[in-house]
């Protein structure tokens, strides 16, 4: 095996349309500006797209898809299999970017490449394979139809294969159609409605071809050392480690953020059962998980019918559990399987089911679907996927659904895309999160729900230094996310250090909700930008990692803008700001406004929400 010291700097450029490719070498300026991943993606996008952003149509030929690895993946740096897919998004009409952790990252980057960039359209359905040699392209024959599991299985001859590819959903361009690698996703935004909208079932990276050496070997032992170290201590990737995502199932009872028949409450005691203790117990689960991971969040366990499978996320098992008044989570697993197999977001497909329900109670439209009735939703599921009878509506979504029906307070969406299963009401925080994320209603932009209620670091129902809060994690996600690495990384490394983790609780919670400014500068992230330096050679410290963070999540807001985004669509879904919940102890609202106000000047947006003149100079990205 040949060695390749930190990256490549390779980039598979493909047109579909003729069947070429050629190699892409981004200027050394991009990588340092914009480290890898979502950030060059982004870049990427912008550079070749960003003079017509509003008029490409997501499902054309002219739309990009680019699948970008980052500078961790194939080093064997903690939590590194991730990579990024970036795209316009059919779902929302904006920019969407996702982050997988199935192996085909690995495969690609052992092949040579840190990066595949699509564009055009085959005329005919394509499987394209990339070894060290380069690509090529064959009919997709047989695997046209197959669901994600299948296909995989098929193509995947060699224990050195490792591929991307769609399923039924998305070859019928259901608009929030996933991209599966192994058994992980490219979830949200619809990315593989687009590679349906391509005719490409797949893309098959033939890896280990070449060992990727850190530049800095030394420095890059020393920091993995020191970021296992954290990862072991810390309480909340303990608590990952044992009971998943789930682990937020019994805080969201507690505290109040449970979604409830399509969010009309936000507890239930019996949203209990589907707990990852509870789960843990009931299926005897043991670890599946992205590799490499030292934090271990996934897991498969034995369900009632003798099958193995994997355990679904909280935000399946919020969404087809208590959001459709379901609390079983024995066909929660089945449901997952399935919309994993078809090749579909389960928050969305979730989301829209609930709001269907809503819908149909209150007259809007006919359906058989109805809160807590499950025995037709594996029907509805396939429905979707094939786009038949009421499938076929639902497979457009919650905005689409209530701007054809009405029932737009309840449709729980923002910027087109579905809401993830966290009750903004029972955390101020992350209803401003929701409200201004770049690609809509996703829960992981900044993900202040963690500091609110997992961490109890900042309080729920206040709006007191949400706006700062949300900024910086904004930042440095979009940093992570270009490394590439776990976000879930963030709470061991951020919390670990002396300073955070000796200063008592109390005090830094009083110094996160008066004084933020001061509590950021008590945090340390230098473990991001201590395994960038060791890994590429470059040397970059966590300041400037965070700078990097914050170009890359201005530029996506500043292309999101050029699509027709402003102020006007920074905000949640009437319910959550006119709605109290009657039957819980507290009666409030999210106080959103004055928030979004504050997140405004804290990022250096004008008044409408547009990035300014002056931000887009210091941040030295160039306006179109
Ligand atoms: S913590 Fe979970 S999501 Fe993150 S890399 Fe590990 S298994 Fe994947």
């Amino acid at each position: 095996m040949k060695d390749i010291i930190g990256t490549s700097n390779k980039y598979l450029d493909i047109n579909l349309t003729d069947r070429t490719w050629s190699i892409y070498q981004p200027e050394a300026r991009d990588l340092q500006e914009y480290i890898g991943g979502k950030g060059l993606g982004l870049k990427v996008y912008y550079d070749r797209l960003g003079d017509r952003l509003d008029s490409i149509d997501p499902l054309s030929p002219e739309n990009m898809l680019c699948f970008m690895m980052g500078i961790f993946v194939g080093t064997g740096a903690v939590c590194s299999a991730r990579f990024e897919g970036i795209t316009k998004s059919p779902l929302t009409g904006l920019m969407v970017t996702s982050s997988c952790g199935g192996e085909f990252g690995l495969a690609c980057k052992t092949a040579g490449y840190d990066g595949v960039i699509v564009t055009g359209k085959s005329e005919t359905p394509v499987v394209m394979r990339i070894d060290e040699d380069g690509v090529t392209f064959e009919d997709a024959g047989e695997t046209w139809g197959m669901d994600t599991h299948e296909v995989q299985h098929h193509l995947c001859k060699s224990a050195k294969d490792k591929a991307i590819v769609i399923g039924p959903a998305g070859e019928n361009q259901v608009l929030y159609a996933n991209i599966a690698s192994g058994h992980r996703f490219l979830g949200r935004g619809g990315m593989g409605a687009v590679m349906g909208s391509k005719n490409l079932k797949a893309i098959v990276a033939r890896g280990r071809a070449y060992k990727i050496v850190p530049a800095d070997q030394k420095l890059f032992e020393k920091t993995k050392k020191k970021s296992n170290k954290f990862i072991k201590n810390n309480k909340f990737s303990k608590n990952y480690k044992n009971f998943g995502t789930n682990a937020g199932v019994n805080p969201g009872v507690d505290k109040g953020y449970a979604p409830i028949n399509n969010f009309q409450q936000r507890t239930d005691e019996r949203f209990r059962n589907l707990s990852g203790e509870n789960m843990a117990e009931k299926y005897k689960t043991t670890h599946s998980v992205c590799m490499p991971c030292s934090i271990l969040c996934g897991h498969k366990g034995t369900y009632p019918d003798g099958k193995v499978r994997q355990i679904p996320e909280y935000e399946t098992i919020g969404l087809f559990g208590g959001n459709i008044g379901n609390f079983d989570p024995d066909p929660i697993g089945a449901w997952n399987e399935e919309m994993n197999n078809l090749g579909m977001d389960t928050i969305s497909a979730g989301s829209t089911i609930g709001w269907a329900m809503e819908a149909g109670e209150k007259g809007l439209r006919s359906t058989e679907l109805k809160f807590g009735k499950i025995d037709n939703i594996s029907k509805i599921l396939e429905d979707i996927a094939y786009k038949r009878g009421e499938g076929a509506d639902l497979a457009l979504g919650t905005k689409r659904l209530s701007d054809k029906y009405g029932g737009k307070d309840f449709a729980i969406q923002v910027k087109g895309l579905e809401m993830a299963a966290y009750d903004p009401r029972g955390g101020w925080g992350q209803g401003l999160n929701y409200a201004v994320n770049n690609r809509g209603g996703c829960h992981l932009g900044s993900y202040p729900i963690a500091f609110e209620v997992l961490l109890g670091f900042l309080p729920q129902y206040t709006t007191l230094s949400k706006a700062k809060w949300v900024n910086f994690l904004e930042n440095l996600y979009s940093g992570i996310n270009s490394c590439h690495t776990c976000l879930f990384t963030g709470f061991g490394y951020l919390l670990e250090p002396p300073i955070a983790k000796f200063t008592p609780k109390p005090i830094l919670k009083v110094a996160m909700t008066l004084l933020p400014d001061v509590a950021m500068k008590l945090l340390d992230w230098s473990l991001f930008s201590e395994y960038i330096t060791a890994i590429s050679g470059n040397k970059m410290g966590m300041y400037e990692f965070y700078r990097c963070g914050n170009r890359i999540h201005v530029l996506e807001r500043y292309m999101n803008t050029k699509m027709g985004i402003s102020a006007k669509d920074d905000t949640l879904p009437l319910r959550f700001l006119t709605e109290a919940d009657a039957g819980h102890k507290v009666k409030k609202v999210v106080k959103l406004e004055p928030m979004v106000k504050n997140y405004y000047k804290a990022k250096g947006y004008d008044k409408n929400g547009l990035p300014t003149p002056k931000l887009m100079k210091k941040l030295k990205i160039e306006m179109k």
